[in-house]
């Protein structure tokens, strides 16, 4: 019999894609993607595809723990709710916190809310997506009057010219990009990336546009000027439906052509090139994600973007818009229940006497909070400087995605008490918690996501409850009972919650605010269970979601127009001197998620970037004195890191890129977030996450070590390391500024053998290279690589080796050797996870195979023919390799 598919949504990104999970026969579970689910119609990306092999029960925190002693649901419940109760009467609402996720599902989210903002009476609730999207928010809202995003990714499909902008959509929202992609090739949409780096998605762009960093507002007043200029502006829509059009165009005329080609460092011509493309096509998205956001000017560069599409009436209707990607799965559901501190349930806001009523009223709520809490940043300030006294983490690691993160470790440390509810027993936040509990990962829980198109899709459950984790929502409603509020947290199932959230999006709405799925109010659990994707707002009577919103012309504002916003170009809060002469940017990579708690757990995700590394320009390396592949130290006014120098023409002069996935978890000291100054957007709270002065150094390294083993090699003692999984066992970078006495010790220390195992050893004392491989039975089980420079030798192969056997002493040497050997397949540094294809094997497909272009590597290895994120990296080894060959 074949075992039943559960349909449900991927835990990644805020593309939102529908996954389709089966169980085999072997108990191990199949992922695919959902070809009838709106968002991705069949596709998933390199990080979706792997989601089967992160649902290991390996390092998951499975029981309720105070002070790291196992307790009982009962006494941690009680404990949290008594250290909550007492905090707040002795020191009142506003002394105690919930620091929340854009991780959680809606029903979390909906429970967390209710609790913090309606029964204990204070609105300290903020979330990750904070760091994310809060700049659109504030901008929608400046705008629209209301949070909405207006379009859906159908507009991406049907618009001519996609303007990405701040966005690597091709590594950070892949199934989104590849629609794109699909359009490019089949209709001839243009594409025009606006990036300081030369990423994967400007590679596929018709035009690249590496602006200065923060130059974002400049280059679109230059762009509402020129609108104006080439009698672009569609004066009928002006004057229906919106406001306040002379006073923006007033502020972007302050800059004139050459001040924005100075401002943006952008030639003129590139300039007008994209202005003329804008002005020309009629079927415009412009879709942004956090290089705008994360900014001080964050907000204003979201009403620059928005300022265009109003001026020529490019909203609301097929193929145009302004487009927020968020980059989490349910960064939107969290803003649907207020899930940031300044803003109340169902879109409602905070600082309306009208709105506090209807939420208060319809909660039988004793009290509501009327006034903002603590924005994220802020919220950590509050917590190191006292006000904030009892806080509750769920579903989040602030301790490395927060700026000035060293500052929120001490915050932490300096907590009288912290609460993390996770599904990771070690991460480097739950190392600050009095109490742990154990919350439920994807695959065990239940309730609903938003994604970036207004869609809400169901996450089911297919896995075992493991251990005593609970829901999110459940943990919250127990705490809140024994806080004597039973009787506003009864919910014995996520339906239910969404039940109330649904009518509670209704309750006195009428049309006046655009989140409302009353269709969904009362809602049964047998209806719940069998929901499809559906996109807000759905009123009562409404048999289907609403596609595109303003398309009537209609906003939320009070006279139902919208507002152009008058945007004036600054400069970043922070400035780069002597000292720090380089702008830091941070960002995601390919195959890596948020603090990679979860694709650190697969082997292929490792296997594309294994190691944190700042990406320089070669002159600004060669002025730095550092060289690729050797390590440097990064450093702010605020830390340092330690990182591997990868140097490259597509990053712009003067600025530098580092990840922001590594934790004190996989990696000596690469958490990037230690740099970045705490500067946020005044209006929006968001954090300055793409701008922070720095200076790279070179670490000084005496010497380079590559270690793999069947258990993680030791780290203790090191000065740099960065560890990730490989396919049977692990492997380990690392460096050191001090020579060793004695590298056979060192080995065995490294390596975790005693003195007697099967140890092989090789030394070539002119070159400093000292060479390690231990067996036992016969098969390879570690392995280190010394040397002066850092090791040159075939590192997905020797992975790839472990638990291997090795009985003669020619293909011992090999390993020693630390290549595969001629005729021995050696895959190369893996390039498309989808299908585990590395480098090498494009390069061979090139040389001996005849490949000549990314086509072809596709139809020959089948690499880049799914998610289609690598296809770029494909295309430039295809050219490498054909250049050399001709060389
Ligand atoms: Fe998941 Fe990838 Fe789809 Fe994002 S694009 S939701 S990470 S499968």
């Amino acid at each position: 019999m074949t075992a039943p598919v559960v349909r449900t949504t991927c835990p990644y990104c805020g593309v939102g894609c529908g996954v389709l999970v089966r169980r085999k026969a072997d108990g191990a579970y199949d992922v695919a993607g959902d070809p009838e689910h709106p968002a991705n119609k069949g596709r998933l990306c390199s990080k979706g595809s792997a989601l089967a092999e992160t649902l290991s029960l390996d390092s998951r925190m499975l029981h309720p723990m105070i002070a790291d002693r196992l307790v009982s649901w009962t006494q941690a419940i009680n404990h949290v709710a008594d250290r909550f109760k007492s905090t707040i009467a002795e020191h009142g609402a506003d002394a105690v916190a919930f620091y929340v996720s854009g991780q959680l599902l809606t029903e979390d989210y909906y429970v967390a809310n209710k609790l913090m903002k309606g029964f204990i009476g204070s609105a300290n609730i903020d979330t990750n997506s904070r760091l994310c999207m809060a700049s659109s928010v504030a901008g929608h809202k400046r705008a629209f009057g209301a949070d909405t995003v207006p379009g859906n990714y159908d507009d991406l499909e049907l618009a001519d010219l996609v303007v990405l902008v701040g966005s690597n959509l091709a590594w950070c929202h892949p199934v989104l990009f590849q629609r794109i992609v699909a359009a490019q090739q089949a209709r001839g949409t243009q594409i025009v990336v606006i990036d300081p780096r030369r990423t994967a998605t400007a590679e596929t762009a018709d035009l690249h546009l590496a602006l200065a960093p923060g130059s974002d507002v400049a280059l679109f007043n230059g762009l509402l000027r020129h609108l104006d200029a080439a009698g672009a502006i569609d004066p009928a829509y002006v004057t229906a439906y919106t406001s306040g059009l002379d006073a923006a165009l007033d502020a972007a005329r302050a800059d004139d052509p050459a001040t924005v080609e100075r401002r943006t460092g952008i030639e003129a011509s590139k300039l007008l090139a994209f202005y003329e493309l804008f002005t020309k096509h009629q079927r415009v998205v412009t879709v942004y994600s956090q290089g705008v956001n994360q900014s001080t000017a964050g907000t204003d560069k979201v009403n620059a973007i928005i300022n265009c599409h109003l001026a020529t009436g490019r909203i609301g209707k097929p193929g145009m818009g302004p487009f927020s990607i968020t980059g989490q799965p349910n960064a939107m559901g969290g803003r649907e229940v207020g899930g940031l501190a300044n803003m109340l349930a169902a879109h409602m806001d905070l600082n309306r006497p009208d709105h506090a009523r209807i939420v208060q009223r319809f909660w039988k709520a004793p009290t509501i909070a009327t006034r903002p809490g603590y924005k994220a940043v802020d919220l950590f300030r509050a917590v190191g400087e006292g006000r904030i006294k009892a806080l509750w983490i769920m579903a989040t690691n602030p301790v490395d995605s927060l700026p000035e993160a060293d500052s929120v470790s001490r915050a932490l440390q300096a907590c009288p008490f912290v609460v993390v509810s996770d599904v990771e027993r070690h991460t480097d936040t739950t190392a600050y918690a009095d109490v742990l509990l154990p919350s439920l990962a994807w695959g065990e829980k239940d309730g609903t996501v938003t994604n970036s198109e207004r869609s809400i899709s169901r996450q089911r459950a297919f896995m075992p409850v493991p251990g005593q984790a609970m829901p999110d929502w459940w943990q919250m409603a127990e705490v809140a009972k024994r806080m004597g509020f039973a009787k506003g947290f009864g919910f014995k199932q996520p339906a239910e919650i969404f039940a109330e959230h649904a009518a509670l999006s209704a309750t006195d709405n009428a049309g006046t605010r655009d989140f409302d799925i009353g269709a969904h109010a009362g809602i049964t659990a047998a209806r719940y269970d069998t929901l499809t994707p559906f996109q807000w707002p759905q009123p009562d009577g409404h048999a289907v979601g609403t596609a595109r919103m303003f398309s009537d012309g209609r906003y939320f504002t009070a006279d139902q127009r919208a507002r152009f916003v008058p945007t004036v170009w600054r400069e970043a809060a922070s400035a780069i001197s002597d000292a720090y002469p380089l702008v830091l940017n941070t960002g995601r990579i390919r195959d890596q998620w948020h603090t990679m708690t979860r694709t650190s757990k697969t082997a292929r995700l490792m296997g594309h970037i294994a190691e944190p590394f700042v990406e320089m320009n070669p002159a600004d390396a060669a002025r730095a004195h550092v060289q690729a592949t050797e390590i440097a130290v990064v450093r702010s006014a605020h830390g340092s890191i330690l990182v591997r120098v990868q140097t490259t023409e597509r990053q712009r002069l003067g600025s530098v890129f580092v990840p922001i996935h590594w934790t004190d978890q996989l990696s000596s000291s690469a958490r990037v977030d230690v740099l970045v100054t705490g500067n946020t957007d005044p209006l929006s709270g968001q954090p300055e996450l793409k701008f922070t002065p720095v200076t790279v150094e070179p670490f000084q390294a005496a010497w380079y070590g590559f270690a793999i083993g069947v258990r993680p090699p030791n780290r203790v003692g090191l000065e740099y390391w960065a560890l990730a999984k490989a396919r049977s066992g692990f492997r380990l970078e690392c460096a050191g500024r001090t020579q060793q006495s004695d590298w056979a010790e060192f080995a065995r220390r490294v390596l975790g053998i005693e003195a007697a195992a099967d140890m092989l050893a090789y030394r070539d004392a002119t070159t400093g290279q000292h060479r390690f491989a231990v067996f036992e039975n016969e098969c390879l089980i570690a392995a280190l690589y010394v040397a002066n420079r850092p090791a040159v030798v075939s590192r997905g192969w020797l992975a790839d080796q472990l638990g291997q056997r090795f009985p003669g002493p020619h293909d011992r040497m090999r390993l020693l050797a630390g290549r595969a050997g001629d005729g021995v397949p050696d895959k190369g540094a893996i390039v498309c996870s989808c299908f585990d294809i590395g480098a090498t094997q494009i390069a061979t497909a090139v040389t001996g195979g005849g490949c000549v272009d990314v086509a072809g590597i596709g139809a020959a290895l089948g690499a880049g023919t799914n998610c289609g994120s690598c296809r770029s990296e494909i295309g430039r080894i295809v050219e490498h390799t054909r250049r050399a060959t001709v060389e």
